[in-house]
């Protein structure tokens, strides 16, 4: 089969299907990005992507993974960690199921954090979920999709990242901040994709004068640039 309409069976199956929700895999670890870095986190990937970002990290969640309850789901979350991922993958693919999931989250205490492309319609994220929404750039290939729409559903609290690979990376993100007042209404991330020059980058942040944060991925420091499920 072509890996085009593998891909359109693939997001078709976790679109429609009834099952509860397919999973990448699940592992506890400490939180490696954004305004959760370091903390112990429970992270629980979706299966399935409909993008396909140059640089993505977790090309296995592309396809494949395994069916499970939700009741399985959650026994597998340990009580004593707070803070649960949701990523991908791209869960919003799931999201009709998913919400229950999120609900049950909710109620057992926990903090939620779901990772998107920003590709999708958050309309149908609840408001207790702390959200971290990708605006693609153009060396992720993936940069003509649109993600305006979303900024809507986004609290001041939630996180906007952009994955910089290079100084037109930057200079696009710059654009984006700069035309819709981003760095104002929400928390910004600046994120090398790994192997980026970081004392250039981070003198492209300081020259752009803007208020944002760069973020290193923590996970790939202490575990290695090709570590996988950390
Ligand atoms: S949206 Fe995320 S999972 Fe999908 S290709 Fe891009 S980085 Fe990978």
């Amino acid at each position: 089969m072509n890996p085009e309409k593998k891909l359109q069976q693939s997001v078709q199956e976790v679109e429609t299907e009834d099952r509860f929700l397919k999973i990448s895999e699940t592992y506890l670890t400490l939180q490696g990005e954004g305004m959760h870095s370091g903390l112990p986190c429970f992270f629980l990937r979706l299966a399935v992507c409909d993008i396909r970002c140059t640089w993505c990290d977790t090309p296995d969640s592309w396809s494949g993974g395994r069916w499970m309850s939700e009741r399985a789901i959650l026994s597998l979350v340990p009580e004593h960690v707070a803070l649960v991922q949701v990523t991908g993958g791209e869960p919003m693919l799931q999201i009709r199921r998913l919400g229950i999931l999120l609900q049950s989250l909710h109620r057992a205490g926990k903090k939620i954090l779901l990772e998107t492309g920003g590709h999708r319609s958050l309309s149908a994220v609840p408001d207790f979920v702390h959200i971290v929404m990708d605006i693609k750039l153009p060396s992720s290939g993936e940069a003509h999709h649109p993600f305006h729409e979303n900024f809507a559903y986004l609290k001041p609290s939630d996180e906007i990242k952009f994955v910089v690979q290079n100084e037109d990376d930057f200079r696009a993100a710059v654009h984006w901040i700069q035309k819709y007042d981003l760095a104002r209404r929400f928390q910004i991330l600046i994120s090398p994709a790994f192997g980026v020059d970081l004392k250039k980058l981070a003198q492209w942040v300081l020259d752009s004068k803007l208020t944002v944060r760069m973020q290193l991925q923590l996970h790939k420091y202490i575990w290695g640039p090709d570590a996988k499920s950390v």
